[in-house]
């Protein structure tokens, strides 16, 4: 039996809640593939922070990167903060020191949900939005040497290095879902009329897009692309955009599936990758049992298909697919309303009823 190690991060707040069960569900659908997952739980967070004065100890961020791939919950709570008034999340220094550059965020609606869109079609999404997670406006977060009392400022960054290697990953991404039916089309969301890195970014696309000649490759401005996730979602399949803009879209995408508690992402690099819902440790539900545990269920199920796709491993896509399938059969049989889609299906009732899905 093939063996992989997972470094787990359940962090803080409802991370907490949502990581057993969802741990169990990943483990159940390798299992039933033929490969076992051996887990280790460490431990980080504000709360850590907060009791040892170390938000990530460098042992477990160590583990962490030196295992297979990383799963991880949420990290951050709102009243612990950092002496310069910033919280604390060290999962924001797990992307940096890991160069975790192509952050995938698919956008895909579970079945028999109130979602906010009328018409049909948006009840049948399936489309990946690929955040770049390292680069862009969000490069320089903390303060510029051209600063003063009356002007801050942030530099963009834009590298032909990391663009390329979101662009390969994008068009490699498309090809593959192409092979399950999908169109092959990649949309540049970009600046690239009004920033001159967003200019830079729009032609190291069309270069990367020459090596793939089965895939459509067109471009948008972000402003268009807010306009159509709202107008017509359904015309999308892979949208690569820089990071700041991916970090507004996926919101967008993630209400198109009824809230954050639905929304699954991969923070993948050339050695690493975590894998995390896209919601925070949501402090305000914590401990009532109430956190969806769906986004962390669907980032295992991410999880399985890059170790599959890394490791060339046909028996984890199949047991990522097993995963996925299940939680879509459970709200489609499993009478699920989430609490943040103003129904009463909390932590236990949703990871019961996947699990009941993925050992029928
Ligand atoms: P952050 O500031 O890091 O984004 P947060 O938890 O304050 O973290 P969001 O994750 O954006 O913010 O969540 C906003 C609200 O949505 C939460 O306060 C909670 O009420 C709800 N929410 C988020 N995730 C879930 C979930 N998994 N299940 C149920 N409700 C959720």
């Amino acid at each position: 039996m093939k063996s992989f190690n997972i470094a787990v991060l359940p962090g803080d707040g409802i991370g907490t809640e949502i990581t057993p069960p969802a741990v169990e569900l990943v483990k159940e659908a390798a299992r039933q593939c033929c490969v076992s997952l051996n887990f280790e739980i460490l431990e980080a967070g504000a709360q850590l922070y907060l009791d040892t004065g170390e938000g990530f100890p460098e042992e477990n961020f160590e583990y962490a990167a030196n295992a297979d791939a990383i799963y991880l919950a949420a990290m951050g709570l709102p009243d612990i903060r950092y002496p310069d008034g910033t919280e604390v999340g060290p999962q924001h220094d797990l992307r940096r020191r890991l160069n975790l550059y192509a952050g995938v965020r698919p956008c895909r609606t579970m079945p028999n949900l109130p979602l906010p869109l009328v018409d049909q079609r948006s009840k049948d999404l399936d489309f990946v939005i690929v955040r770049e997670s390292t680069e862009g406006i969000f490069a320089e977060p903390r303060s510029h040497q051209l600063d003063t009392e009356e002007a801050a400022h942030n530099l963009i960054r834009v590298t032909k290095e990391t663009s390329t290697k979101l662009f390969d990953f994008s068009f490699r991404l498309a090809q593959r879902r192409k092979l399950l039916g999908k169109p092959g089309l990649v949309t540049c969301s970009d600046k690239a009329n009004v920033l001159s890195s967003q200019f830079f970014f729009r032609n190291v696309y069309y270069q990367v897009a020459k090596k793939y000649p089965d895939i459509v490759a067109e471009h948008q401005y972000v402003d268009a692309t807010a306009l159509d996730l709202v107008r017509c979602p359904w015309r999308y399949d892979v949208i690569p955009t820089e990071n700041q803009f991916g970090d507004i879209l996926s919101d967008i995408a993630a209400a198109l599936m009824g809230g954050m508690g639905m929304s699954s992402s991969g923070e993948i690099g050339d050695n690493n990758a975590v894998f995390q819902p896209c919601h925070g440790s949501a402090p305000d539900i914590m401990g009532q049992g109430k956190a969806n545990p769906t986004g962390m269920i669907l980032s295992g199920a991410i999880m399985l298909d890059y170790l599959g796709d890394k490791f060339e491993s046909p028996e984890l896509i199949k047991a990522s697919q097993l995963l996925e399938s299940a939680v879509s059969s459970a709200y489609r049989h499993g009478n699920l309303q989430p609490y943040e889609l103003g129904g009463t299906s909390g932590t236990f009732a949703i990871s019961d009823a996947v699990g009941k899905q993925l050992t029928r």
